[in-house]
């Protein structure tokens, strides 16, 4: 590990203030970050802890949704009677992701902005655009059963690892971010992770020294709401392919519907193609079929990962038809 100065940040203004200067870091829960810079594939100057700052709350906002402090550990809001009552894709989500241990210290804002799980990104012997930018991609041509088949690149075919995020993009969370000088601002979760283009190294719209403090879910959605993963061992694994599902089914017809895919592209990957499909048609196998082929019409596969297309599909048909039997009792 390459030396750093370290800041226990005392307040907000403080930490944006540290988190302004060249080479800084925020560090919550540490769980990604000190790894990365154990390898040395991260290496800050200087960490700005967070662990003092008032965001570790969850509240109820004007609205009947839920505020989420960017400091409330993973554990804690899996166990929280109101995301499990009223957002149980969220408390799926959040117990299928890593261990308990891991869940015990993870935060909210660090789960979003986690980073790949590609091996070659971790293995500074290998060329990765994403830790070395204009050195190749390993995974394209090498074992890519990780990897992306939507949204992908000839730079990157990187996933993004969060469970939570998925979930969060299903439920049409909103991001709050604060910056520097006092300004705030508030984004949809769908605009917070970039696709990887040229630059596979810039992985959210962040600007330098911009700090999530929070997450809001508005009022739950009507609707059947699923996190399904699949992966390849049943703990403690990352999504090969998962779906955050919210299904409102009425007289055998789809009411409203919202889908988001992880472990397909470099981002959450709401399905919007087949929610069009869906949305005011039958809730039966064909349709969903059809709209599956239609979220994953743009689908590549590199080899080892062409399995992940007709995996996402199932899962995709399979939560319309669950949804459509218990709505219909
Ligand atoms: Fe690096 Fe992305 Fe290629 Fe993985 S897929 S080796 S992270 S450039």
């Amino acid at each position: 590990m390459r030396p750093f100065a370290y800041h226990r940040a005392a307040s907000l203004e403080d930490a944006l203030a540290a988190g302004a200067e060249p080479g800084a870091a925020y560090v919550a829960g540490g769980t990604n970050l000190i790894d990365l810079m154990k390898l040395q594939i991260m290496a800050p100057q200087r960490l700005v802890d967070l662990q003092d700052l008032p965001l570790a709350g969850v509240e109820e906002t004007p609205e009947g949704g839920l505020e989420i402090g960017a400091l409330v550990r993973n554990a804690d809001l899996a166990a929280d009677a109101r995301v499990r009552r009223r957002y149980p894709a969220l408390a799926r989500a959040l117990l299928a992701g890593a261990s308990g241990q891991l869940r015990n210290r993870a935060t909210t804002g660090g789960n979003l902005l986690q980073r790949t799980r590609c091996f070659y990104f971790y293995d500074p012997a290998k060329p990765c655009n994403k830790r070395a930018p204009g050195s190749g991609c390993s995974a394209i041509g090498g074992y890519n059963r990780i990897h992306a088949v939507l949204g992908a690149s000839e730079a990157c075919i990187a996933t993004h690892p969060s469970d939570m995020a998925v979930a969060l993009a299903a439920l049409d969370a909103q991001v709050r971010i604060a910056a520097p000088q006092g300004r705030s601002r508030t984004l949809p979760i769908a605009e917070l992770h970039r696709l990887p283009g040229e630059r596979p190294d810039v992985e959210t719209t962040l600007a330098p020294g911009e700090l999530i403090t929070g997450v809001v879910l508005p009022p739950p959605p009507a609707g059947a709401q699923r996190y399904r993963k699949v992966r390849d061992r049943a703990s403690f694994a990352f999504a090969l392919v998962s779906l955050g599902s919210v299904v409102e089914v009425a007289g055998g017809r789809v009411r409203s519907i919202r889908l988001a895919f992880g472990g397909l592209a470099h981002k959450p990957w709401r399905a919007a193609e087949a929610e069009d499909v869906l949305n005011g048609a039958p809730a039966d196998e064909p349709t969903a079929s059809a709209a599956a082929d239609a979220a994953l019409a743009s689908a590549r596969g590199r080899g080892d990962n062409d399995f992940k297309i007709p995996l996402a599909k199932r899962l995709l048909v399979r939560a319309v038809v669950q949804a459509a039997e218990e709505a219909a009792g």
